[in-house]
């Protein structure tokens, strides 16, 4: 086996569907038992914040039978889809489209666990557990794409977390004080699900650290930073230097769609249309320090961050978006990583995880990159370059050619 890849979400799917057109052999394992895409957070009416364009294989590879065109295109929804005149998909049909990619590879386990990575004189042995079943191959690679697992602060009592909110939403929509912590996409997104379906005597409220309810826009030019070019600039910098840009970049990755900010403000302005009160209390600058449970309710404790004005609120739920932390597997202990700080690996620019020995195989990672490659580690469209670049490397040949887009800017 050339290649295992462990975990298919889209970016491990798109290196599936890459490699389909060649003549590596390679196996992905999916511990789930079906092709699932951020499942709490498909919001009927949100859409991806990537060009459709940006899907799983366009950018290495139009040809590709995975393009979401020729998706479109098999399942009758081309015509329409131009009709509707819109470069984004909405974020269900996205999941529509991965699971459509997913049926069509053969090359996919699912309900398969990679439960251990172990070295070989030849690459590594893989260990896999399903249905109680453990299963050994080896494999000349490894690419890591386990994905991100949500982030729930210490001190947060019984909150749901923004990836649970389809499973609880109608229970949210049940209840009289709801309060919404963070103030990023997710955030947005379910603040205006809830809001607008909110009736004269329920009361959303939306909470954020931030100085103010910022939309994601940087413009086409500073869009550049998307761009093989700009990868490869900040790749070569110091550790430092990364981690001082990554903060610049806060911004942006944490902003809200112009559509949904607008979206927003519409639904408060007509909500105020018949009566004063909103039923809406929107709070910028408060740090929340604790989020307590008792008796079926919830006390949030914060502080007004630059007049150090105590913020007490109690509500029946409450929902955070505070974010995601990305998934390392235990047995990466075991392999002789060379790190640069507690949990950064550091990362070749062809994404193999360097170690302290060389060793006959590589690891590459689409996980844990941020650090390593900037703020394209977690864009879908880049996804699909890296894929093209890993796809070579692993081939020992250009199958794909990646970098004849240039960008305006020089980096
Ligand atoms: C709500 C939301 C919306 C987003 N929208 C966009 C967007 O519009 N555009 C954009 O560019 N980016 C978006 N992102 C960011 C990013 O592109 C996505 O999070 C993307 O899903 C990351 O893909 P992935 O393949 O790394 O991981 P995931 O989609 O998280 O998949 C990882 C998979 O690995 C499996 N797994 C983990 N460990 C093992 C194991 N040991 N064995 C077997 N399987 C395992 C998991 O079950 C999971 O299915 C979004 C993120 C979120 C949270």
């Amino acid at each position: 086996m050339d290649f295992v890849a462990v975990g298919c979400g889209p970016y491990n799917l798109g290196l599936m569907a890459l490699a389909e057109k060649t003549t590596l052999r390679g196996i992905c394992f999916e511990k789930r038992t079906e092709m699932m895409w951020h499942e709490g957070m498909l919001i009927e009416g949100m859409t991806m914040q990537t060009h459709y364009l940006q899907d799983l294989v366009t950018l290495a590879d139009p040809t590709n039978e995975a393009s979401f065109l020729n998706y479109l295109n098999k399942t009758g929804r081309l015509q329409t889809f131009i009709t509707q005149e819109r470069n984004t998909i909405p974020r269900t049909e996205y999941n529509r489209y991965l699971r459509w990619v997913s049926e069509r590879l053969s090359t996919i386990e699912f309900g398969h666990e990679v439960s251990d990575v172990t070295l070989e004189a030849e690459g590594f042995l893989v260990t896999v557990e399903s249905a109680g079943q453990t299963k050994q191959l080896r494999a000349k690679h490894l690419v890591l794409g386990t994905g991100m697992a949500p982030f729930v602060p210490a001190g947060f009592e019984q909150v749901i977390h923004t990836s649970e909110y389809m499973t609880y939403r109608d229970v949210l929509k049940d209840r009289y004080r709801v309060a919404v912590v963070g103030s990023g996409q997710s955030a947005a997104e379910v603040f205006l699900d809830l809001l607008r379906d909110a009736t004269d005597e329920q009361r959303v409220d939306w909470i954020t650290r931030s100085d103010h309810f910022e939309t994601l826009e940087a413009g086409k030019l500073g869009d550049e930073i998307f761009s093989v070019d700009y990868v490869k600039y900040f790749h070569s910098l110091s550790y430092t230097s990364r981690k001082e840009l990554i903060r610049s970049f806060e911004r942006f990755r944490h902003g809200v769609n112009p559509e949904t900010m607008t979206a927003i403000y519409e639904t408060l302005y007509h909500r105020t249309a018949e009566r004063d009160s909103t039923k809406a209390e929107l709070l910028t600058q408060v740090e929340v320090e604790s989020i307590t449970y008792d008796w079926l309710t919830h006390q949030l404790t914060g502080k007004k961050m630059y007049t150090g004005e105590e913020v007490e609120r109690t509500y029946d739920l409450v929902v955070v978006a505070t974010g995601y932390r990305p998934v390392l597997p235990s047995w990466i202990d075991r392999l002789p990583i060379v790190w640069e700080a507690e949990r950064e690996w550091r990362v070749g620019e062809t994404y193999e995880v360097r170690m302290e020995e060389e060793l006959s195989g590589k690891l590459f990672t689409h996980t844990n990159l941020e650090h390593s490659h900037g703020p394209a580690a977690t864009n879908l469209g880049m996804a699909v370059y890296r894929n093209a670049i890993i796809v070579n490397e692993m081939a020992g040949e250009t199958l794909y050619e990646v970098g004849g887009q240039k960008p305006f800017t020089t980096f």
